[in-house]
C-alpha cells in the first residue's frame, strides 16, 4: 500500500500526522523533510535569547523519537525537487518517493529585499533552527552586557552605558539593525533589547507593525521598547551594506548612516510554491487550497504556511493547527472542512503585551477606541457594527479570549 506522504517536518507537517495517528495507527505515513527533522517550536526563536536559550534548548523531541512515537517513515535532510503528479511519485535527493496521496507542507522562504553595497549578502534572516543557530553563534562573538530592564534605575543605566560605552570604547554590545519593524522585528527588538544588545529598528512604514494596527496601537509600543534601548527609524529603509573596519556600516534611504554588528531582515515570508507550481498545481499568492485543504489535484493537499486557504494565507500557529485537524480526519476517511474561530495572534514584546485579530486589508469598516490606560483596547466595526477585528495592548492584552467570543457580535454603542 502507498503511504500518505507528508512534505516538510515544521508545525504543520508534523501537526496533521499527530492528528491523524490519533484517528489511524495504521495508515502508512511517509515524512520528507529537508532539515534534521527535530521538533522545535518555531516562535520560540524570537524570544529565546533573553530567555538564554541557545538551539540545542529549542528542540523538544529528536526527530528518530518523533519518527517512533508517530510510527512513520522519516527521510531527513532530503530535498524534494519535484512531484510528478501523472505517476503519483517523488522526485527526491533520497531517490523516487512514490504517495497515495501527498500533503505539502514545506513553510515559506524569508523575503529579501534588494540592498546595494559590498556586504549585501551578510544581511541574515531568522526563520528556522538552524538560522538561529546561525545568528546566535555570530551574536556570541561579540561581547555583550547583560541589564536587567525590570527597574526604571537601571533603564536609566542602561541608556546612560549605551552612550557612553559608544563614545569611549566602540561599543561593547553587539549592534543589531533590524530590517522592518512588523510582528516578528518587533519580537526580536524586544528579546534582542532584553539580552543587552543595541537594536535600530528601520521601517519604511510610519509606525510598528503597521500592517496590522491602527497607529494609536502601533505606537504603543514605542516608549516600552525604547526604553530598553531600541532605536526606532521610520519612513526610511536600509539602502547599502558595506563593510566597516568592524561589521558594516549602513547607509538609510534618508542618507543617515549607522553601523552593525549583525544585520537582521524581518520583513516578511513569501509561501514556498515553487514545486507546487512545476506540477501545475493551482497557486496564488500560497498554493490554492478549498475549505478540505485539498489543491487543484485532488490527491494533493496543502497546509501552514506554503497553504491559501479559500484565498487567505494565515501564517500563524492556531490556523495551522485547526487545518491539521481537520485534514487529519478528510485523510483518515471523514471529509472534513476546516472552520475557523476568531484567531487572535499574540505579539511576543513583554515590554508591552500585544494581541492582535487583524481584518483584511480591504476590510470594509474602522477603527473605534474603547479603553486606553497604560495601553489601548480597540475594535474594528464592520459596515453592520459588527467586531471583525481587535487590539489589545498592554493591560489589555490578557483580554483576547474574552474579545474573540465578542466577535461577530453587534458592538456596545460608544
Ligand atoms: C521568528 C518567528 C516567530 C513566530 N512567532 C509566532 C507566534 O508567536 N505565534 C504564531 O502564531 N506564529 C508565529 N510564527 C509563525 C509560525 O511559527 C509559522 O506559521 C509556523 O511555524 C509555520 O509552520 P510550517 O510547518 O508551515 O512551516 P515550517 O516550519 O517553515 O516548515 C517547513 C518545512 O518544509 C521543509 N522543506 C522546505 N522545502 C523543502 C523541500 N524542497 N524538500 C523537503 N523539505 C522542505 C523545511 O525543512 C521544513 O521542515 C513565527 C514565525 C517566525 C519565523
Amino acid at each position: 500500500m502507498k503511504p500518505i506522504v507528508v512534505l516538510g517536518s515544521g508545525l504543520a507537517g508534523y501537526s496533521v500526522i499527530r492528528e491523524l495517528r490519533k484517528l489511524d495507527r495504521d495508515i502508512p505515513v511517509t515524512l520528507v523533510t529537508r532539515d534534521s527533522g527535530d521538533y522545535y517550536s518555531k516562535p520560540m526563536l524570537s524570544n529565546a535569547l533573553a530567555q538564554g536559550k541557545d538551539a540545542a534548548a529549542l528542540v523538544q523531541t529528536r526527530a528518530a523519537d518523533m519518527a517512533a512515537q508517530l510510527g512513520i517513515q522519516l527521510l531527513v535532510e532530503t530535498e524534494v525537487r519535484a512531484i510528478d503528479r501523472a505517476n503519483k511519485t517523488l522526485d527526491t535527493t533520497s531517490g523516487e518517493i512514490a504517495y497515495d496521496r501527498l500533503v505539502i507542507a514545506l513553510g515559506a522562504d524569508p523575503i529579501r529585499i534588494p540592498v546595494q553595497g559590498d556586504a549585501a549578502e551578510a544581511v541574515l534572516s531568522v526563520n528556522d533552527i538552524a538560522d538561529y543557530a546561525r545568528f546566535r553563534g555570530l551574536l556570541g562573538n561579540k561581547k555583550t552586557v547583560r541589564i536587567d530592564p525590570s527597574t526604571s534605575l537601571r533603564t536609566e543605566g542602561f541608556v546612560e552605558m549605551r552612550s557612553s560605552a559608544g563614545a569611549s570604547t566602540g561599543s561593547a554590545r553587539t549592534e543589531v539593525v533590524i530590517m522592518g519593524g512588523g510582528l516578528i522585528g518587533c519580537e526580536f527588538a524586544n528579546d534582542l533589547a532584553s539580552a543587552g544588545h543595541a537594536v535600530s529598528v528601520i521601517d519604511p512604514g510610519p509606525w510598528p507593525i503597521a500592517s496590522l494596527m491602527p497607529e494609536q496601537a502601533g505606537r504603543q509600543l514605542l516608549a516600552p521598547l525604547a526604553a530598553l534601548g531600541v532605536d526606532w527609524r521610520f519612513g526610511t529603509s536600509v539602502s547599502r551594506v558595506d563593510h566597516a573596519a568592524t561589521g558594516y556600516l549602513l547607509t538609510l534611504a534618508d542618507g543617515a548612516q549607522l553601523h552593525a554588528d549583525l544585520v537582521l531582515s524581518a520583513v516578511g515570508l513569501r509561501p514556498r510554491i515553487a514545486l507546487a507550481q512545476q506540477a501545475g498545481l493551482a497557486v496564488n499568492r500560497g498554493i490554492a487550497v478549498d475549505a478540505h485543504l485539498r489543491s487543484s489535484d485532488a490527491a494533493i493537499f496543502a497546509l501552514g504556511d506554503c497553504a491559501e486557504i479559500e484565498g487567505k494565507v494565515q501564517p500563524f500557529v492556531l490556523p495551522i493547527m485547526h487545518a491539521a485537524r481537520a485534514l487529519a480526519k478528510t485523510l483518515a476517511g471523514e471529509e472534513t472542512a476546516v472552520v475557523f474561530p476568531a484567531m487572535p495572534v499574540v505579539v511576543k514584546t513583554p515590554a508591552h503585551p500585544v494581541a492582535v485579530l487583524p481584518v483584511a486589508r480591504d476590510a470594509v469598516g474602522g477603527w473605534q477606541l474603547r479603553a486606553n490606560s497604560d495601553g489601548v483596547k480597540m475594535e474594528f466595526l464592520d459596515a453592520e457594527q459588527r467586531i471583525s477585528g481587535f487590539v489589545l495592548t498592554g493591560p489589555y492584552a490578557a483580554e483576547r479570549n474574552e474579545m474573540s467570543k465578542q466577535v461577530g457580535q453587534r458592538a456596545l454603542p460608544l
